[in-house]
């Protein structure tokens, strides 16, 4: 099976390909996927920023200070529409496995509270979440749409899959995520070209 161009995107072999696998769940991965922390561009911080009031009770208490939830560490990223992207802080969690996890990564139930402020504010699970974590372990590196496997976060257990009797095609397991990017009517055109049903 070849790549698929599907609106401008060319969406990998990886992604088209099916794996004795089905989507992860917090209580076993423990979000290892959340362990490095995550990229984000300049406008998902400000966005980010202008709603902590709203994302400060979702964290404990000693992660409450805005100016420390990004590393300040800056730099040019082709892929961010602004051109600009910063990682946000890691924090050591002697609760975590990994010892590390980002710090909107909550220790007492592993969700990241982005999200959990979205849904307690009724807004879509994934508004305050950034790109790239909403991918993940999906991933775009200049239109090219596919399984993010080469690193270390996915092959330590951030890969978000567990093992499963049945192989499934990984555009089923990941159909939200790649929704979220092709669209309802890019998924459809990448079922329909693939064979499938929705
Ligand atoms: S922002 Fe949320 S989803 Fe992204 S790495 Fe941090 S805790 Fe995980």
């Amino acid at each position: 099976m070849e790549s698929l161009t599907i609106k401008g995107k060319r969406v990998g072999i990886n992604v088209l390909e099916a794996k004795a696998t089905q989507r992860c769940i917090t209580t076993e991965c423990q979000s290892w996927c959340c362990t490095g922390g995550v990229w984000i561009d300049s406008w998902e911080k400000e966005k980010i920023l202008a709603q902590a009031e709203k994302v400060k009770p979702h964290l404990p208490e000693g992660r409450r200070d805005e100016t420390r939830w990004f590393d300040g560490e800056r730099d040019n990223h082709l892929d961010f529409p602004s051109g600009w992207g910063e990682g946000t802080a890691v924090v050591d969690d002697p609760t975590h496995p990994a010892g590390t996890t980002c710090i909107f990564l909550r220790p007492a139930d592993r969700y990241c509270a982005l999200q959990t402020a979205s849904i307690a504010n009724g807004d879509h699970p994934w508004s305050f979440k950034p790109f790239y974590c909403i991918l993940h372990p999906l991933t775009i590196e200049h239109d090219h749409l596919h399984l993010d496997d080469a690193n270390e976060i996915y092959h330590e257990g951030g890969h978000c899959q567990r093992p499963h009797d049945r192989e499934t095609p990984l555009f089923v397991t990941f159909r939200a995520e790649l929704e979220h990017v092709l669209g309802e009517d890019g998924y459809a055109d990448l079922l329909r070209r693939v064979g499938g049903s929705l």
